[in-house]
């Protein structure tokens, strides 16, 4: 008996009782009011009734909380017409979100340009705007200064004042612990674990949210692309580094410190290539522009013209596999390999749904051709169940910016509609 104590103390960590311990308020158990006001902003306009039905509760709750969410200014009613509604058909009242009750803004910053929108409560985009940059490394009120300038001018053309948004996503490449707001690294910030978040917030007085890059490209798809009625699937982001994007069970997926799913940082060689992390062997090594460009200047004999941007590089490395250069040809067909490579795994980890590639450089179609993919089907678990499906995205310039306000917005409603004071009330 002594012994089974024991390893009973030792399994449970001391904790009475057995099974998961989860939080009162958890993903599963979010207030009725907030999964009432998710519906109606996922619907866009949606009856009561049909509410009701599709959260399985009574009329008479939702018209209890509805009536509140429109009382406090979230939602409002809307006369719609049912599609089987003829013309002399009565319209309906449908629910949707009162667009104008808040304004947010999503930026990203990167090595290239930063880009930002402006967009409504109900998730309507009000508007867009861009500035290109020097590459390299900015110091943290450098970089915060931009900011500024940018969200100034993204909010004069949308005719909201800086001072009535609720929230500002900002989005940066590299990594990000989300939760805590910090910069652990990132190539367009000098220092490293830096505090953008607070920063940002002090500068421009308004909450400020920040994630890496690949998360808000997957936000993006979450909210309003491909991913929307998707519960597993995967972004990859390519273009200067690897990045991916992971969502479990309709939520982006973390970690438990807020960086997981770094795949351009799995180890795909032992000993192999340097990595911009400091590490060897990293996918990223040889996938991303970097590496790309490293074997392009030896491969081609362009270290005359080492002063070439990486775009442009790339671009006369793209001309020459396509003009048949065997050797521009062996390196998109060796970066394609190791790119099937870190698919696979992911597959085999994760069993997604979907995995979408997503980048500037979807045009290099060596690097996402037939081959590539034949080769990621091969290592993947032969169990006869049909492979998930791969689409290529070539992003708009404001993609990422979209996933960046998606941020704030979830942040802004999650807030409203489950303060933390009552989060710990209850
Ligand atoms: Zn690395």
């Amino acid at each position: 008996m002594a012994s089974l104590s024991v390893e009973r103390k030792r399994l449970g960590g001391g904790a009475p009782g057995c099974g998961p311990l989860i939080p009162p308020l958890s993903e599963t158990t979010r207030p009725l009011r907030q999964q009432i006001f998710d519906r109606v902003r996922a619907a866009g306009l949606i009856a009561r009734v049909q509410l009701a039905k599709e959260l399985s509760i009574s009329p008479a709750s939702v018209t209890t909380l509805t009536s509140e969410l429109i009382e406090r200014g979230f939602l409002e009613e809307v006369q719609a017409r049912r599609e089987s509604d003829t013309v002399r058909g009565r319209p309906t009242v449908a629910l949707g979100v009162r667009a104008a009750a808040h304004f947010v803004a999503g930026i990203k910053l990167s090595d290239r340009e930063h880009t930002a929108v402006v967009v409504d409560f109900a998730g309507n985009l009000i508007a867009g705007e861009a500035i290109s940059r020097q590459p390299g490394a900015m110091l943290l009120a450098d970089i915060v200064g931009a900011t500024e300038t940018l969200l100034d001018r993204v909010c004069a053309k949308a005719g909201v004042p800086r001072a009535n948004l609720s929230a500002v996503g900002l989005g940066v490449p590299g990594f990000v612990d989300c939760p805590a707001g910090v910069v652990h690294w990132s190539p367009v910030l000098t220092d490293h674990h830096v505090p953008l978040a607070a920063a940002a917030s002090q500068r421009l007085n308004l909450p400020v949210h920040i994630d890496n890059d690949a998360n808000l490209v997957t936000l993006a798809e979450l909210w309003f692309g491909a991913g929307r009625r998707l519960s597993d699937f995967a972004v990859v982001t390519i273009e200067h580094g690897v990045g991916m994007g992971f969502v479990i069970n309709h939520r982006i997926f973390r970690g438990s410190q807020g960086m997981g799913m770094e795949l351009g940082h799995t180890k795909v060689q032992l000993d192999g290539a340097l990595c911009r992390c400091g590490q060897r062997g990293c996918l990223e090594a040889y996938v991303a522009d970097y590496a790309l460009v490293r074997e392009a200047q030896t491969a081609l004999n362009l270290s005359h013209r080492e002063n070439q941007s990486v775009g442009a590089l790339l671009e006369s490395l793209f001309d020459h596999a396509k003009a048949g250069n065997s050797a521009a040809r062996s390196i998109f067909h060796r970066a394609g390999r190791y790119l099937a490579l870190g698919l696979a795994n992911v597959v085999n980890l994760f069993d997604p749904e979907l995995i979408i590639l997503s980048g500037e450089r979807m045009r290099y179609d060596y690097l996402y051709a037939e081959e590539t993919l034949d080769e990621m089907r091969a290592m993947m678990l032969n169990t006869g169940r049909p492979t998930p499906r791969i689409e290529t995205h070539a992003w708009g310039d404001l993609l990422w910016a979209h996933g960046a306000a998606a941020l704030a917005l979830h942040e802004v409603s999650d807030g409203l509609l489950c303060p933390p004071r009552e989060m710990a009330a209850q």
